[in-house]
């Protein structure tokens, strides 16, 4: 039962540590049985999918708040972001060129996680730890005295995104977890202008226990919710 199953999560979840459902592949029922349970965040991984689920809900759960943690492809953002509270999957230059010309363009502000790459997998999409170092000083570097950037002023830097590599060693997810921690405390020490800079997404239905005990914020949790993805 999804009730059951979101309890046991909350329960077993420190205050402070929001629980993101993933519902991405499971029907919009999936999602009301969650909302009646008192659950309000929802994460899809689909433009297409998000769309169609918002369209579907907003009546019925007006109050969710949905992040987008897929791959976003720049011809769909506007499928995405006038409904999307949080992007958590921003992996590219590119991406956070077109994500701020749309929110300019829209009098809006986005605000997104940019995801780092962890483990050592060769598909694995994300940052370097350089990359996002060269993009928050470029950021931080064009603010004015009130903290407002020149620098993509169209997008909210909140935090940090990852995913361990994909193993059963729970010794290399917990040392990935590690490196993301670590790398989030050097950041906000880095850049105290960033003010909003303070969310830490890790944690799936596999490893969020490791992950709430490497500072995780955020847990996105689909299976472990949902059920299996068929
Ligand atoms: C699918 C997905 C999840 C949820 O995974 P589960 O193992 O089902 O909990 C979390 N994060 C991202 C980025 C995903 O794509």
């Amino acid at each position: 039962m999804i009730k059951d199953n979101l309890e046991r999560i909350y329960n077993e979840l420190p205050s402070g540590v929001k629980l993101v459902a993933v519902s991405k592949f499971h029907p919009a029922d999936c999602i009301r049985e969650a909302y009646a349970a008192g659950q309000r965040v929802f994460a899809e991984s689909r433009p297409q999918e998000m769309n169609a689920k918002v369209e579907e809900l907003k009546d019925e759960c007006p109050d969710i708040e949905w992040h987008f943690i897929g791959h976003l492809q720049t011809n769909k953002l506007k499928m995405v972001l006038p409904y999307a509270s949080l992007v958590q999957s921003v992996d590219t230059h590119h991406l956070l060129d077109e994500i701020d010309k749309w929110a300019r363009a829209n009098s809006r502000v986005i605000d997104v996680l940019l995801e780092l790459h962890l483990g050592a997998e060769e598909t694995k999409q994300g940052f370097h730890e350089e990359d996002i170092l060269d993009l928050l000083f470029s950021v931080t570097g064009s603010m004015d005295d009130q903290g407002r950037q020149k620098k993509y002023p169209g997008i909210r830097f909140r935090g940090l995104m990852g995913m361990a590599s994909h193993t059963e060693d729970e010794s290399v997810i917990n040392a990935d977890f590690e490196r993301i921690d670590s790398f989030m405390a050097y950041l906000v020490d880095l850049f105290p202008e960033l003010k909003d800079f303070n969310q830490l997404s890790i944690g799936m239905s596999g490893d969020y226990h490791l992950a709430v005990k490497n500072g995780s914020t955020m847990v996105r949790i689909g299976t472990a919710i949902f059920g299996d993805r068929s």
